[in-house]
């Protein structure tokens, strides 16, 4: 006794037309639709009525099905659906039924088994250019989804569940819907377990059985040292609480760093600057300069250094744990607005040596330009 035909299976002869065909198959699946129908062994039923409706209503697979005999055709046919994909020769014939033949042959794969682990989450934390030189530790208030203490994150006052009657277990629910081609079988996820397969036994009262609460957690964020702007630190399973049983997600925390008074980043460098007179330029000279971290060492300047000139300091930048980043300090000439009779008698004797002349107004005792435009006001207002 071998199998039964597609055409025992849909009650029809195997002479039936379309129409017939389609009638057959509705009423089989209305009456063997496992929601609807708990005899045992309504299950494989449907998914036997469902497979040999979409062999017979295809004109195609109908006349290959005829040609090669139940046996012959069932068997190469299987081939391809156990694969877990349309890999087979006829399967795009198959396109309308997409939904019944990921269900019931296992060619699906798109819902994932088990608890969802928890969603991932994204702050933003300004910092200081010294917390980012050197590394630092701060608090940050982050609310999350957390595991409700009540229940445990069950969702159950007992802390147990229960297989989900909605579904079985499955976390899907079968839905029929009628068309011009038969009746479709849709899955969707199950409302009353959320997809989980799982209902609390006891619905806990705190969290109203979904085992999550909302909560503002402290988090301890350690800065490494040489951050930057734009990067993004990871605090694993700080993030939202999974489903019961699944992981927490991640808690990501993007850094931007504030721009400083006196430093300005460079990669791994921190430039500044250093004003210095033109005696100091001309002659060299010793200056103090700070470093970010508040202490002072000495620059030595060479000679004739020009403006914008920029002189290293090595070590003395962003540190990484391997090799710092160095200080660049940038040379700034700046020209005295105010001398004293004594600075102006020796630039004057500069110039002479240059043996060039000092400009008629700009020589003036002690007067800079706005001084100037006064005088010249109050001359013209005479
Ligand atoms: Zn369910
Ligand atoms: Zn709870």
């Amino acid at each position: 006794m071998g199998p039964d035909s597609y055409y025992d299976i849909l009650g029809v002869p195997r002479n039936a037309d379309d129409k017939e065909i389609r009638k057959a198959y509705r009423n089989l699946a209305r009456k063997y639709h496992p929601d609807v129908c708990k005899e045992p062994g309504a299950e494989e039923r449907f998914k036997k009525i469902n497979e040999a409706y979409s062999v017979l209503s295809d004109p195609q697979t109908r006349a290959q099905y005829d040609n090669m005999g139940h046996e012959a055709y069932s068997s190469a046919s299987r081939g391809s659906y156990s694969g877990g994909g349309y890999s087979g020769g006829f399967s795009a014939d198959f396109s309308g039924f997409g939904d019944i033949f990921e269900t019931f042959f296992g060619g699906g794969g798109r819902q994932r088994a088990g608890p969802r682990p928890g969603a991932d989450l994204l702050m933003k934390m300004r910092i200081t250019l010294e917390e980012a030189a050197f590394g630092a530790e701060k608090e940050v208030g982050v609310d999350h989804v957390e595991p409700c203490p009540e229940c445990d994150g069950s969702g159950s006052e007992t802390k147990k569940t229960t297989t989900c009657p909605t579904c079985g277990g499955s976390g899907q629910v079968r839905q029929m819907s009628q068309s011009i081609f038969g009746n479709f079988v849709r899955m969707s996820t199950c409302t009353a377990c959320g997809g989980r397969g799982r209902v609390p036994e006891s619905r806990c009262k705190a969290c109203g059985g979904t085992g999550h609460r909302r909560a503002r957690q402290t988090v301890k964020v350690k800065i490494p040292p040489g951050v930057d702007t734009g990067m993004r630190l990871r605090m694993e399973g700080y993030g939202d609480a999974g489903e019961y049983g699944a992981p927490s997600g991640d808690l990501y925390i993007e850094i931007s760093v504030a721009p400083h008074r006196s430093f300005t980043r460079r990669g791994d460098d921190l430039e500044t600057t250093v004003d210095i007179s033109p005696a100091q330029a001309a002659l060299g000279a010793e200056v103090e300069v700070q470093t970010i971290d508040g202490r002072t060492v000495v620059l030595d300047i060479p000679a004739g250094v020009q403006h914008n000139t920029g002189l290293k300091i090595r070590g003395e930048g962003v540190r990484w744990q391997t090799k710092p980043g160095d200080m660049l300090v940038r040379v700034h000439i700046v020209v005295p607005e105010r001398l004293t009779e004594e600075e102006r008698e020796l630039y004057e004797r500069l110039l002479e040596i240059e043996g060039r002349k000092p400009s008629a107004k700009g020589a003036k005792k002690g007067k800079g330009f706005f001084q100037d435009v006064v005088d010249k006001m109050k001359e013209s207002v005479k």
